[in-house]
C-alpha cells in the first residue's frame, strides 16, 4: 500500500495519523530522481529534464506538439 493510500484511511483519526506521519512519513530528499517530478502529472518515472522541459515521457508525447517539436522518422 502506497503512503497516500494509508493515510487516507487514517486521516479521520488524529492520535493514529500523528503517529503515522512521525515514524511512516517519506524522507524529504535532497536529490535523485523523486525531487523532480513531471511538471504536468507528477511522475517521477521517464521524466525528460533535457532543455529544462521536466514532462515525463508520456505527457512529453501529448504536449510536444504545442512546444513547437516536430516529429521526424
Ligand atoms: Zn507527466
Amino acid at each position: 500500500m502506497s503512503f497516500e493510500n494509508a493515510k487516507k484511511q487514517i486521516e479521520n483519526k488524529p492520535v493514529k495519523l500523528a503517529r503515522f506521519m512521525k515514524f511512516n512519513k517519506p524522507r524529504e530528499r535532497k536529490f535523485g530522481r523523486d525531487t523532480k517530478p513531471c511538471r504536468r502529472c507528477g511522475k517521477t518515472e521517464g521524466v525528460i529534464h533535457k532543455y529544462g522541459l521536466n514532462y515525463c515521457r508520456q505527457c512529453f508525447r501529448e504536449v510536444a506538439r504545442d512546444l513547437g517539436f516536430d516529429k521526424f522518422e
